[in-house]
């Protein structure tokens, strides 16, 4: 990395996302934090001119798992049940103890996406090691307890890991799913994290198995909870349906539904109402490779939901590039638009997060995490430019400097 004090990037574009696009915008940084955006630079600042390149805010991937950054291509098969994927993962998981080279790998390659922000969840406290190569993190602690007797030992061994991160990292607690989360506990866990201060990120409606066991006790879920003896009657006794989950996590002082592909119109409509500390994160290409029904993209967003997009892990997407995320919503989803689809990547995410303040869109006082996009002149707009394009940012800038990716 290499840094100057003042310095101010100009760009054929500039994209601030919360303010209309700029042509030949200039962006002045100083000590980590934008001062000005506009057509010139702000003061004395030394002006370095990008050229061709559209200038944005670094992304924001609002929902991913980087342990699994080393794989090569997602686990099972294209359109596979969810339940025969878990049990992949679970097997996977055993074999990798170690998940610091995954964390390293999947830092690296958000950062050549342009990504700047990551919501990550993790098994395991995360260290300096991450935030030297991207510091802008949040790192959900996992928790998985599904038997009425574990509450109490699980919700200890959490309480341990929130401890051990880095002071620097925002911390948050993830709760994994209905069928992995006891009501009991996951009730526990919002109220830590109300006490902390802290936000929490759920899987939830992402399956139609998963529907079927809380309104039903049977499917595929509940055999792969007999299997592992992990089985409790009593928990879904008088049948439960998402809107449940999201009552409880309503008392969170903040909550990230995750997936929410499921979701009742009624359901979407109780997290826009409390769009100021709820939210859903769509993961695009993981939603497609389980080949789930249409994704309620558009109702979310006539409700009014904060929506914001995730990789997932790798494994169930081909990579952790979030701007692969937006140029398959701009292919798909033709009715909305580009400054929308790059709002979901950028703003939303960071209001997702609870760190809109700080990140997510070009103004002054936030951080200077920018990414340069080449800029095609046959596009129509520097949106359009951004998402109908292959390729990856030329230059990222984290805090003011540029990021190498090593
Ligand atoms: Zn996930």
């Amino acid at each position: 990395m290499e840094s100057e004090s003042k310095f101010a990037l100009q760009a054929r574009w500039v994209l601030p996302v919360e303010s209309p696009p700029i042509a030949g915008g200039v962006v002045t940084i100083e000590n980590e934090r934008i001062v000005a955006v506009g057509t010139r630079a702000h003061a004395d600042a030394k002006v370095q001119d990008l050229g061709d390149l559209v200038l944005l805010p670094g992304l924001v991937n609002a929902h991913t798992h980087l342990e699994f950054s080393t794989l090569s291509r997602p686990l099972g098969q294209p359109r596979m049940p969810l339940p025969e994927w878990i049990q992949l993962v679970i097997a996977g998981r055993k074999q990798q103890a170690d998940t610091t080279a995954g964390l390293t790998t999947g830092l690296r390659e958000s950062l050549q996406a342009g990504v700047t922000t990551i919501g990550e969840i993790a098994t395991s406290p995360f260290a300096a090691v991450a935030l030297d190569i991207l510091p802008d993190l949040t790192v959900f602690q996992e928790v998985i307890g599904f038997s009425a007797a574990r509450i109490d030992s699980v919700f200890a061994e959490l309480q341990q890991r929130l401890h051990s991160n880095h002071p620097a990292l925002q911390v948050g607690i993830s709760p994994h799913a209905p069928y992995t989360v006891h009501p009991e506990l996951l009730s526990k866990l919002v109220v830590l994290a109300s006490e902390r201060q802290m936000p929490v990120a759920m899987h939830l409606a992402e399956s139609p198995e998963e529907l079927q066991l809380l309104s039903k006790n049977t499917g595929p879920f509940r055999e792969l909870l007999d299997a592992r003896s992990m089985w409790d009657g009593k928990i879904f006794a008088n049948g439960l349906q998402p809107l449940d989950y999201l009552q409880i996590l309503a008392q969170a002082p903040r909550a990230l539904v995750v997936h929410g592909n499921f979701l009742s119109q009624n359901e979407i409509h109780f997290v826009a109402a409390r769009r100021d500390r709820m939210s859903i994160v769509y993961c695009p290409r993981t939603h497609a490779y389980f080949g789930h029904d249409e994704y309620p993209l558009q109702r979310m967003l006539d409700a009014g939901v904060t929506v914001s997009i995730g990789t997932d892990s790798r494994a169930s997407n081909p990579d952790l590039s979030l701007l692969g995320e937006l140029r398959y919503l701009a292919r798909t989803y033709k009715d909305v638009s580009p400054e929308v689809i790059l709002l979901l990547g950028t703003l939303n995410g960071a209001e997702a997060l609870g760190i809109a303040g700080s990140v997510g869109s070009l103004a002054p006082g936030k951080l200077a995490n920018l990414t340069a996009i080449e800029c095609d002149r046959s596009e129509t707009s520097p949106q359009s430019a951004v998402l109908f394009s292959n390729q990856l940012p030329r230059q990222t800038w984290l805090r003011g400097r540029k990021a190498n990716g090593k």
